[in-house]
């Protein structure tokens, strides 16, 4: 893993350094305690992703099989929702990696909050494209549904 963070954005070098990245980008009280990389059926991690930041949505769609998938809760949320389309800041590529940070209360008791971060496939920029408030109990089965 290395994320080389001399440059204007993060760029990471594998998908994994999106975990770093999103430790670094939490804010204070909503720490990044778990991080799990999406992954397609297919096997594939290469995603069009599409989210919206003030609905608190994102879907990622596979670039290998056409699979969508909604990310965590945000299949509930996405009629109301007005999502964009990722597209790299650095690079115009759409093509990511995926994966999301979640912070999680005491004893496991629940999501607090997520981030859904990205690396872009071209040039490694690795950012956060979406985050919301999850809050309830019964939410740690979303750490299965990235
Ligand atoms: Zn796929
Ligand atoms: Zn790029």
């Amino acid at each position: 893993m290395t994320v080389d963070t001399s440059r204007k954005w993060w760029v990471g070098s594998e998908p994994s350094d999106i975990a770093e990245f999103l430790k670094a980008y939490a804010s204070e009280g909503a720490e990044v305690d778990e991080f799990r990389l999406a992954r397609c059926g297919c096997g594939s991690t290469s995603f069009l992703l599409d989210a919206d930041d003030d609905e608190g949505v994102a879907r990622r769609i596979c670039t290998v099989c056409a699979t969508e998938h909604f990310i965590c809760d945000s299949q509930d949320y996405w009629d109301e929702s007005e999502p964009e389309r990722l597209v790299c800041i650095e690079c115009e590529s759409e093509v990511a990696n995926v994966g999301v940070g979640f912070s999680i209360y005491p004893a496991r008791g629940g999501v607090r909050w997520l981030y859904v971060g990205y690396r872009c496939s071209a040039c490694g920029v690795l950012g956060c494209f979406a985050g919301w408030k999850v809050g309830t109990l019964d939410s740690m089965i979303l750490l299965d549904n990235v």
